[in-house]
């Protein structure tokens, strides 16, 4: 497929430096994925539930009702992302515990008085953790969400809490350099075989592309495509790029 033998063909122009420099401040973003992640999503015509939800969370946040987890509010700040806002809760799961419905809105009606649940919803929750009683089946459109939040797409606008938390162990290898999780190129090209598509099929279809791994043969490490075009150096020998790592030639990523 043509994106990968880009990354092994000779004389691959590299980056000015001030360019280099410019991404790499803006590519990595510093939100940690802990046990447990729920996502809510706003689009762009729902900015007002958007901040109705964050000033009812910094109550609720104030009066201990998400004790021990991360809470942050983003922004979109790249066109391709899927969202216009974003409010990220990520930690332990044992601290996942939903407010009661008579709590919620006992505390709405303190700091919005008059109004209903209707005006602080979310266009829509998603989770990599499953609530009681419920199973994910599909594990995919939160993995994206995820990788256009660890590519930057969003930029945090509020943090409403913040603890330390561990980062998720990884079930599958990870871009050393930028932590997203790597696709295999023969995958990303059966799932997007079709050349042609909507907007947001063809930004999906790029993201998937950008998030391709290749493996270094020496030490082992992983990086995602996206990586590579912007650090990338050329390997002496083989005329392709080198491992970012530790210089050593690069071979496609296989789980
Ligand atoms: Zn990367
Ligand atoms: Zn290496």
């Amino acid at each position: 497929m043509g994106f990968l033998n880009k990354l092994f063909e000779k004389k691959r122009p590299t980056p000015l430096n001030n360019e280099k420099n410019h991404l790499k401040e803006n590519s990595i973003s510093r939100v940690t994925f802990g046990e447990a992640t729920k996502i809510l999503k706003f689009r762009k015509e729902s900015e007002i539930r958007f901040q109705n939800q964050v000033i009812f969370l910094k109550t609720a946040i104030k009066e201990s009702k998400y004790p021990s987890l991360n809470v942050f509010s983003m922004r979109k700040s790249k066109p391709t992302a899927s969202f216009e806002n974003l409010i990220v809760i990520s930690g332990d799961k044992k601290n996942f515990r939903p407010m009661d419905n008579i709590t919620s809105e006992e505390i709405l009606q303190r700091v919005h008085p008059g109004k209903k649940m209707e005006d602080i919803w979310s266009d829509g929750v998603i989770s990599d953790t499953a609530d009681p009683g419920c199973v994910i089946t599909d594990i995919g459109p939160f993995n994206n969400l995820r990788d256009e939040i660890k590519h930057a797409l969003y930029s945090i606008n509020e943090v409403l809490q913040e603890v330390k938390i561990e980062e998720k162990v990884a079930t599958s290898i990870k871009c050393s350099n930028c932590g997203i999780t790597l696709l295999v190129d023969t995958d990303v090209e059966i799932q997007y075989k079709s050349p042609m598509g909507s907007i947001d099929y063809i930004a999906e279809r790029q993201r998937a592309t950008d998030a391709v791994g290749v493996k270094c043969v020496l030490c082992n490490k992983g990086f995602c495509l996206a990586c590579m075009k912007i650090y990338g150096k050329p390997h002496p020998q083989s005329g392709g790029l080198a491992c970012l790592d530790c210089g050593g030639q690069l071979t496609q990523y296989r789980p």
